[in-house]
């Protein structure tokens, strides 16, 4: 409709909303749908988070706090950084916002100006491009679905302008799985150091990693890098509060110092609640928490793999970390499925949920034509039964 602004155009509805709203409608008619498509854990919040939640309320913590947080969450957060990384973080260098994505919106409106080009590599994290487009930028797209979903050097250097102004990396990868590992992120460290480019690192998926995994940030591999990195994270996916809105970045000060003004005229602080239980998680911790997720995310990625192994054909990525499964089922498009032709990954996404009933997330919503992605975060009996369906109607397309 020409009554919204241009850039509005800019803005589809999430991938993942008309899969949501096709199951609620099979859901209405009394079936039942399994939710693969989901990007949270199904978890109750961590205890530590409610606890501390709670007694901000009760100590009627209902005011504002400064726009980039509460001093003693912000000192918190740049000791544990600090500590984690190796590399000093100072308060003034941290930004507490409302989750990732006000992290990484911030970044984008502070540091791209009109035409300047972001390298991202594919499959990505649908609100990369959207966000870096709001913000005047320009999303290059670089693939790595022919490198095991880990973004070349080789590759980011062909795609290099220069226009070339940042590069966004995701690790644990949302949709992918994957985990970069350290020679990788050195590599890319030093491609961007070498060109002089941003990287915008997000670690949000940072301590959900499958066992012989471990998840690395490149600040710390290349301490050099911390002049030209942000770091964002959130409690969001660690504690299993995607509603409670608390994320956080840290980098130069300058940036973070930008993001306080902006914060401070959009939305001001992230809820204070939120910031409460943040800080006091961060103050007694709940290590237990993690344990029982990747344990249980641990043994539904065996499952999931197994299951999944047995379709033939597709190739289907490592789940090293977060909990999603990434399928390419290349070979099933333009086939049948009992006569019915499957021209497009959509496509193939609404067989699944008609035929399996079960919601995944298509390849579409992440720059990937032939992807499927799938959270393993789901109950276990929900999780065998809608893979095996899966599995026999991926099987029966020829
Ligand atoms: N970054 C990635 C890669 C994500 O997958 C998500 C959520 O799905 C976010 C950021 C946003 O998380 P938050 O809830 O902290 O805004």
């Amino acid at each position: 409709s020409n009554a919204l602004a241009e850039r509005m155009r800019l803005v589809t509805a999430p991938g993942t909303s008309s899969m949501r709203s096709k199951a609620n409608a099979l859901r209405a008619q009394g079936i039942e749908v399994v939710n693969f498509a989901a990007g949270e854990l199904f978890f109750d919040a961590s205890e530590g988070m409610r606890r501390h939640a709670v007694a901000a309320v009760n100590g009627r913590r209902n005011r504002y706090t400064p726009p980039l947080g509460m001093p003693e969450l912000r000192e918190r957060l740049a000791e544990h950084l600090s500590l984690r990384l190796g590399v000093r973080y100072a308060p003034d260098e941290v930004a507490v916002t409302c989750g990732a994505k006000q992290a990484l919106f911030n970044t984008a409106l502070i540091l791209l100006n009109p035409g300047d080009e972001v390298l991202i590599p594919a499959p990505y994290w649908e609100t990369f491009p959207t966000q870096i487009q709001l913000a005047g930028g320009v999303p290059v797209i670089v693939d790595t679905t022919r490198s095991g979903f880990r973004p070349r050097v080789e590759d980011l250097h062909a795609a290099l302008t220069d226009r070339t102004r940042m590069i966004v990396l995701n690790t644990p990868n949302n949709p992918t799985g994957v985990v970069y590992d350290e020679s990788l992120l050195r590599d890319i460290g030093e491609f961007a150091r070498r060109h002089g480019l941003w990287i915008v690192f997000d670690e949000c998926y940072g301590e959900l990693v499958r066992e012989g995994h471990v998840h690395h940030n490149v600040v710390s591999l290349c301490p050099e890098l911390k002049a030209q990195t942000i770091v964002v994270n959130s409690f969001s996916k660690s504690h299993a509060v995607t509603g409670w809105r608390v994320g956080y970045a840290a980098g130069p000060r300058q940036v973070i110092g930008a993001m306080h003004n902006l914060q401070g005229h959009t939305t001001s602080n992230p809820s204070t609640l939120s910031q409460y239980a943040a800080h006091g998680v961060m103050e007694d911790g709940d290590p237990s928490f993690l344990h029982t997720v990747n344990t249980f995310l641990e043994d539904q990625a065996r499952i999931a793999r197994e299951i999944v192994g047995e379709v033939r054909s597709i190739s289907v990525a490592p789940a090293e970390g977060a909990f999603y499964l990434y399928l390419r089922v290349a070979s099933r498009l333009g086939g049948r499925y009992g006569g019915r032709p499957i021209e497009t990954i959509d496509a193939l996404a609404e067989l699944l949920l008609g035929e399996a009933h079960s919601a995944v997330v298509p390849g579409s919503a992440f720059g990937d034509p032939c992807g499927l992605r799938i959270s393993y975060a789901v109950e276990t009996s929900a999780l065998t039964q809608g893979l095996l369906k899966i599995r026999d109607v991926l099987n029966a397309i020829d």
